[in-house]
């Protein structure tokens, strides 16, 4: 009986339907497993040292978003445009109209995908005293590339470097790049979050690292709650918000970012917009 029922289960899989990393990623739907809520706790599991993961409850402005689907109003889309700092506030009202990304075969934008730089690294050096003022930590010169690997750089003190408009298909996870490839671009938009790191005691390579405490500015927060209340806007719907550690869950040689995130804090800047 056993081995019959076995049979069965192994006949019901399709071959095809291949599940990547911790939040089982469909190559063929491009969507991770679950509903809405399920996809975004899995998501926003907390990513700790070396990039382990830990479950946390979803916050309940985000359960509720992910619970009644639709998208954000008009008037929490002008609020989140308000709290952009210029010259970020006139690029976002210039395209504001413009549709988000699709992939190539026209599947639209799901996933707001939430990083830290890990940049500057000071290696076995101290971090500077006040990271929010730092000319070096919020400096965006390091990022400046031919390529920019993100959307959006946002540094400690809330400003912001539109790097690619959220209407370009772009990746910056292993997931896209290196297991998916192509076909995934458009699917996720990118947040680098300035955060700098430094070798853990005794380690000499990049992949043992921890980064301050608290991991982020209130500017920050702030910030990221008025970028996914304005992407979402752009896309019609509510964003899924993600982490890119849990996005590359399972994946070999993954980062570990983005750490110290404080999804309380999050969601507290999100509630007080969405309330605006
Ligand atoms: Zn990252």
């Amino acid at each position: 009986m056993k081995r019959f029922a076995a049979l069965t289960l192994l006949l019901a899989a399709p071959a095809s339907a291949e599940l990547i990393g911790g939040c089982q990623f469909d190559r063929d739907t491009l969507t991770f497993a679950g509903s809405p809520v399920e996809q975004a706790t899995c998501l926003l599991r907390k990513v700790e040292l070396m990039g382990k993961k830990a479950p946390q409850p979803l916050p309940p402005v985000i359960k509720r978003l992910m619970e009644r689907g639709g998208a954000p109003s008009e008037a929490q889309e002008a609020a989140a445009i308000a709290a952009f700092p210029q010259p970020y506030r006139i690029y976002a009202i210039g395209y504001q109209d413009l549709a988000t990304s699709q992939t190539e075969a026209g599947v639209p934008l799901l996933y707001f995908v939430i990083h830290d730089t890990s940049t500057p690294f000071y290696g076995a050096d101290r971090f500077p005293k006040h990271l929010d003022n730092d000319p070096k930590v919020n400096s965006f010169e390091s990022y400046l590339a031919a390529e920019p690997v993100a959307h959006i750089f946002l540094n400690r003190q809330g400003q912001i470097w539109g790097a690619h408009d959220f209407s370009i298909p772009w990746r910056a996870t292993k997931l896209e790049s290196r297991v998916v490839g192509p076909t995934a671009r458009g699917r996720f938009v990118h947040i680098e979050t300035v955060q700098p790191r430094r070798f853990l005691p005794g380690a000499t390579n990049r992949g043992q690292t921890y980064g301050p405490k608290p991991g982020f500015s209130p500017a920050q927060y702030r910030m990221l709650a008025a970028l996914y209340v304005y992407a979402s806007a752009r896309a019609g719907r509510w964003l899924i918000p993600a982490f890119h550690s849990t996005v590359d869950d399972g994946i070999p040689d993954a980062h570990d970012d983005p750490q110290n995130f404080d999804l309380k804090r999050f969601a507290s800047e999100l509630e007080k917009l969405l309330s605006a």
